[in-house]
């Protein structure tokens, strides 16, 4: 399949758009320095600092310092200054929308549904931090009275991943500052720029830039030891790799301090005969497709059920068949780039190792002979479960499909995997979709449903996918800490 490329103008407009950004450079990287890359073309797109560890400590030094004149500001002024952050970002939608798409490669339809999703979490905590969660108890024994409240946790470490590098951000940075609390903040190396423009425009908006301390640099470790060994750090949130999270949660444990963790996904679909097939199609190929699949929540495991399968698989393989590769910022492309050429080499691998062990290929396959990281949209029929396509986190646009007989059988299957984030199922019969979604070990559950998060639902993960939530109220107490003040009372009687 030959690839749709971007014309001069989209070119030229968003090469304007990275060249607005604070202190932008685009040259040979030095030895402390590093270069970003653009997805569709291979080329270098901006050249960053790669900072040190002692440089990540001053900023945290700065961040705990604004945190506390932070956290002493009332509700009503935060909650201001985040409105005022929700309405610069949607301003600057375009030019946020440019750089997501040249840096990190999804279509620029996708890159603006992103700068909405980002932006609706500033909003939401702008709403939410006004209705502080607070309670009222009585001692059962009589003699005193309770009262509990929520105070910030402190300084927070915000860590994300490359594949939404503006709703990974502000999911993380919104709840912070709604809360009281300052943060430095590490983006992805593949996806620093977006971070900058963001922190950038919040700024703008009138949040304390010492408030928000970026760090961008190539070496990960040494930053993390260093950061999660000041006692000034009370808070990490992660969104990555398991196994990342799981050195960070090890790294977390010295100072015991309180960790989100959202890591990586394998989510099983399950479609029943009942289901309505259209809708299931188009569900299914919108949990998959989105982002290019690459997305902690995309349908990793597609389950059919033996007496739609064929229909199912004959309608999904049209569908994938017909998805127009291009440049990010090209009219007319369905699906960009994957992030790097170790993605396009993953994918390469896992669909050999499919079709030589008997799934059958129904679209695409390949990766085309041209520039850029692409990938054809593809689908595999009869993935047999000891593939490594069926035991991974497929992170592109390759769907797995196998089939099933019973309910029993298809609830075994999506729960054989250590992890558990998102889970969905197509049935048009209220009591499957809920007896289903109830088996499920998952902390999400998509019911004919292929785009399940929201800004108003606790997301996150079961098992090895993660520990705490994101957005609605929940992401708020993630910042907080729970106290009590007991207060006696004089015997009245
Ligand atoms: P990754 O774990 O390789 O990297 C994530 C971030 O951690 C990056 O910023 C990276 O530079 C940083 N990092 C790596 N090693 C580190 C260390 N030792 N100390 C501190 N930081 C370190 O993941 P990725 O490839 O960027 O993202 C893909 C993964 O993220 C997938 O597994 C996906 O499922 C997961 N993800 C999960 C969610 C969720 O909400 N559960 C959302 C998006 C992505």
């Amino acid at each position: 399949m030959t690839v749709l490329r971007a014309s001069a103008e989209r070119l030229a407009a968003s090469t304007a758009a990275l060249e607005t950004l604070p202190g932008f450079a685009n040259h040979e990287p030095s030895a402390d320095e590093f270069a970003v890359l653009d997805p569709s073309t291979e080329q270098r797109i901006a050249t960053l600092p790669s900072y040190s560890a002692e440089y990540a400590v001053e900023q945290v030094a700065i961040a705990d310092e604004a945190g506390r004149a932070w956290a002493a500001t009332t509700p009503r002024y935060r909650s201001d200054v985040l409105h005022s952050v929700y309405a610069h970002l949607m301003a600057n939608r375009d030019r946020l929308a440019f750089v997501i798409s040249r840096e990190m490669g999804k279509t620029l339809a996708e890159a603006q549904g992103e700068v909405q999703y980002a932006s609706d979490y500033v909003r939401w905590y702008a709403d939410e931090l006004l209705r502080p969660a607070g309670g009222y108890r009585e001692n059962p024994a009589g003699g005193s009275t309770i009262l509990t409240k929520r105070a910030p946790v402190g300084l927070a470490l915000l860590i994300a991943p490359w594949n939404f590098p503006m709703a990974m951000i502000t999911r993380k940075i919104a709840p912070a500052l709604a809360a009281g609390c300052g943060s430095v903040i590490k983006p992805a190396g593949l996806t620093p720029l977006t971070t900058l423009l963001t922190v950038e425009l919040m700024a703008e908006a009138g949040v304390p830039r010492e408030l928000m301390r970026i760090v961008t640099t190539t070496n990960p470790g040494p930053f993390s030891e260093a950061v999660l060994g000041d006692p000034r750090v009370r808070k990490i949130s992660f969104t990555g790799s398991t196994e990342v999270g799981s050195t960070l949660m090890g790294l977390a444990a010295k100072n015991i301090v309180k960790s989100s963790m959202e890591l990586g996904g394998n989510a099983p679909v399950l479609v029943f005969d009942d289901a309505d097939l259209e809708r299931a199609v188009e569900g299914v190929f919108l949990a998959k497709m989105r982002n290019g699949g690459q997305s902690c929540v995309a349908a990793n495991r597609i389950f059919v059920q033996d007496g739609i399968a064929d229909a199912f698989a004959e309608a999904l393989a049209e569908k994938m068949a017909s998805v127009q590769l291009g440049d990010a910022v090209s009219e007319g492309a369905d699906l960009g780039p994957v992030i790097d050429r170790r993605a396009v080499d993953r994918l390469t691998a896992l669909v050999a190792d499919a079709t030589d062990r008997g799934a059958e290929l129904r679209a695409g396959g390949a990766a085309p002979d041209e520039p850029g990281y692409f990938f054809e949209a593809t689908l595999l029929d009869r993935v047999p479960g000891d593939s490594d396509i069926a035991n991974t986190e497929i992170f592109g646009p390759v769907a797995a499909m196998s089939r099933f007989g019973s309910e029993d059988e298809a609830i075994a299957l999506a729960n054989g995997t250590p992890f558990g984030l998102a889970g969905y199922v197509f049935t048009e019969s209220l009591d499957r979709a809920l007896n289903v979604a109830d088996r499920l070990e998952t902390g999400l559950v998509g019911i004919n449903n292929g785009v399940p998060s929201n800004v108003a639902a606790p997301f996150g993960g079961m098992k090895q996918s993660g520990l705490g939530r994101e957005g609605s109220h929940e992401g708020l107490e993630e910042y907080q800490e729970i106290r009590f003040y007991n207060i006696a009372r004089r015997d009245t009687a």
